[in-house]
């Protein structure tokens, strides 16, 4: 099982140096983000002796269970965030990769400024619309970073997708690139509370095609965990 694991991550590693090769750049300029939603605490510990730091989850209560368990570890959250929940991960995690309103934005502010702590996040957009999906649309992106600038305690890092799933992940090329323009378009804006870093896509099924597209954080559960069961 653990001998698996490690095969795994080997995998990953040596496909995230090719996409990246492929793309112009190096292994070390994608930051991947082992998801480890359902994964239980010895295999999450097995995971960061192999060398893995950066630790993702979509659920607030799984995650903050999770927390106390790990030293050296960067928690990011990123599946859909209640705005009743933000106070439970705003001093535990490194960032939040799935704001998705103002509302939730302005809530993550306000904690945040409770904590005396300035919040990175990143706006989750749903480029292909999908209805299962949350995220804003990819023209609101302008006005949503405008609305960030009323809020101290954020700092907006970057944009996030979940592309849908396509068995051929081709399919799914553009919608990638058509983020990589957008993340491109604001990267150049100077603007307070905005400062563009991470480009936040790519999973199990499609990360290589997403780093070729221009992705710098990948989250992938499956290929290094394997099958979730749930
Ligand atoms: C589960 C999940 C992933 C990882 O999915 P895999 O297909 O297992 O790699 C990535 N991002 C989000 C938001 C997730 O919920």
């Amino acid at each position: 099982m653990l001998e698996k694991l490690n095969e795994n991550i080997t995998n990953v590693f040596e496909n995230i140096e090719k996409a990246a090769i492929k793309s112009g750049r190096k292994a070390n300029d994608i930051q991947l983000i082992a998801v480890t939603k359902t994964i239980d605490i010895d295999k999450m510990k097995y995971a960061q002796g192999i060398g893995l730091k950066n630790f993702g989850e979509n659920r607030v209560q799984e995650l903050v269970k999770k927390v106390d368990q790990f030293n050296g570890i960067n928690w990011h959250l990123i599946g859909h965030l209640q705005r009743n929940k933000v106070r439970q991960i705003i001093d535990k995690v490194e960032l939040i990769h799935s704001v998705d309103s103002e509302k939730l934005m302005k809530e993550i502010n306000i904690q945040s400024s409770r904590k005396n702590k300035i919040m990175p996040i990143l706006i989750q957009v749903n480029v292909a619309q999908e209805k299962s999906k949350f995220g804003i649309k990819i023209d609101e992106v302008e006005g949503f970073i405008e609305q960030a600038t009323l809020y101290n305690n954020i700092i907006i890092k970057g944009l996030m997708t979940i592309a849908p799933f396509e068995e051929n992940a081709e399919l799914v090329r553009p919608i990638f690139s058509e983020l990589k323009e957008k993340y491109d378009k604001i990267k150049k804006i100077e603007h307070k509370n905005i400062e563009f870093e991470y480009l936040s896509m790519g999973m199990t099924n499609d990360y290589i095609v997403a780093i070729e597209e221009g992705s710098n954080m990948v989250r992938i559960g499956s290929a290094i965990f394997g099958q979730r069961n749930l």
